[in-house]
């Protein structure tokens, strides 16, 4: 082949980057040459690093600069508010293109299903986070008249909702939340966030950091509770096999044993309560229902039968994200995922010619930014075997033009890498302007303007 393998890349989060990331790193970056485009259907790229990772986390940054090497490459187009299929659909991929690679990632709730999930006052974490984090397509204003809430979960999401629960608005003022969230979170009244989890601190899934970061906030009072330390031999096993478990759990035994100090707002993390209902008054929520539960021996637990009712005025479900189905594509209901073998798609157990997944809709909605890296490599190593093994049929239309023709002749709105630059360049000045570093401009329409040339 004389001409560059094409690669479509829908989804520009950080497991797609990857992905042109491990393309643009391989032999066939040198012969025959690959080029890559990167769909996006929101104006910005960067996914939930951008509308997941909470706004008082800047330590990631360092990732999204990496990542911008990759998008700078010129091997790479972007093609911000472009969305699969509305405006571009699988038949059209693959006129244009050998191969496509989704990393359309996560970025709905999982269900709960107790009675009461749908109580006014009972909210996925997923639409929170999305608000705080100034997603265009949510609400611009949330209801924070609750002055106790709880959140049910033990993972790092549990933990970021938690936290900017618990926290002051003038302490987020620094980050880049837009002014619509600023102003939400000012009118906060929580004073009292319960976390509930369902087994014990050897079982919780936080990361050691996040965990101890809750303790920074010098409004921020954790309180845990000394009966809710316990383990039988299934958690001494992960505490010794899992250095992280171990951390977590030390860090909450030394909480446990700690005076209550005086700081004005609690954070409650209560193991050991298993939610069985989220009880309502007139369609709103007026409390949560647990089982208390007990360890059986392996790490796992089995309820007592004893229930307690928690007073509180909301709750926020952080079980988990979960993928949405991709049209053409097969989907696992049960995992959220697209079924695959090593990221080649399987449809009906059998290889979907030319079709690959890789990120969160691979894997499903588990681990950190970082391990979307491996994730790209294997599913990228899958595709060049096919290359080079002759199993992709050639595209009808490879020419890069193609593209750009066929978007513009659906009258597609789209945004580019420079684009992008410019509106990176206009939220910064935003920022600068209030000695901030950036504040996030949220409507969708107002992202395109401002990354329009001449903004
Ligand atoms: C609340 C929260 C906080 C987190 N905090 C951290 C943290 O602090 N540190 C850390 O390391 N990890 C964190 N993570 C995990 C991290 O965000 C994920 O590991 C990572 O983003 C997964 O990457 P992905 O590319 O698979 O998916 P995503 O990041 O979801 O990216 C998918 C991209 O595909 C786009 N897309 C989706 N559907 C379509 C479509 N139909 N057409 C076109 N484009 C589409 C989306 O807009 C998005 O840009 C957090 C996750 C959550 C949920």
């Amino acid at each position: 082949m004389t001409r560059p393998v094409r690669v479509a890349i829908v989804g520009a989060g950080p497991a797609g980057i990857y992905a042109a990331d491990a393309l643009l790193k391989s032999d066939a970056a040198a012969d025959p040459g690959v080029s890559i485009d990167l769909f996006e259907r929101m104006p910005a790229p960067f996914g939930l690093i951008r509308y997941g990772v909470a706004p008082d986390h800047p330590r990631i940054k360092g990732i999204v600069q990496a990542l911008h090497q990759v998008l700078d490459k010129p091997q790479i187009r972007l093609f911000g508010n472009v969305d699969y299929p509305n405006d571009i659909g699988l038949d059209e991929l693959r006129t244009f293109y050998d191969a496509v690679i989704f990393s359309t990632g996560a970025d709905a709730d999982r269900a709960l299903d107790i009675p009461g999930s749908g109580l006014d006052g009972s909210h996925g974490a997923a639409e929170f986070v999305s608000w705080y984090d100034g997603h265009p397509d949510v609400a611009r204003t949330w209801p924070l008249e609750a002055e106790k809430v709880a959140v049910l979960g033990v993972g790092n999401v549990a933990l970021d909702v938690a936290r900017i629960l618990a926290k002051t608005a003038d302490e987020l003022l620094p980050t880049e939340i837009p002014a619509n969230v600023y102003d939400g979170l000012k009118a906060n009244k929580a004073l009292e966030v319960h976390v509930f989890g369902r087994r014990g601190p050897a079982q919780a899934k936080f990361s050691p950091m996040e965990l101890r970061e809750l303790d920074h906030s010098p409004n921020i009072e954790v309180i845990v509770n000394p009966e809710d330390i316990d383990y039988d031999a299934g958690s001494i096993e992960t505490r010794r096999g899992n250095k992280q478990a171990n951390m977590v759990a030390s860090t909450l035994e030394n909480w446990a044993i700690r005076d209550v100090g005086d700081r004005p707002h609690k954070l409650f993390l209560h193991f050991f309560e298993s939610p069985v209902e989220i009880l309502g008054e007139d369609g709103s929520v007026v409390g949560l229902r647990t089982e208390r539960t007990e360890l059986d021996g392996t790490g796992n637990v089995k309820g007592t039968g004893q229930f307690k009712d928690w007073d509180v005025q909301s709750v926020y479900r952080a079980v988990g994200y979960y993928s949405q189905e991709l049209p053409k594509l097969p989907f696992d209901v049960a995992s959220g995922t697209v079924p695959h073998a090593a990221g080649r798609v399987l449809a009906g157990g059998e290889p979907m010619e030319s079709v690959y997944v890789t990120g969160w809709i691979k894997r499903g909605p588990i681990g950190l930014i970082g391990h979307t890296k491996g994730d790209a490599n294997e599913t990228v190593a899958c595709l060049l075997e096919d290359h080079t093994t002759g199993r992709l049929p050639a595209p009808a239309q490879p020419e890069p033009a193609a593209v750009t023709e066929f978007l513009e002749s659906r009258g597609v709105r789209y945004t580019t890498r420079e684009g992008w630059y410019r509106l990176d360049a206009h939220e910064r000045a935003l920022g600068g302007a209030q000695g901030r570093e950036r504040v996030k401009v949220v409507e969708r329409d107002a992202m395109l303007d401002a990354s329009e040339p001449g903004n």
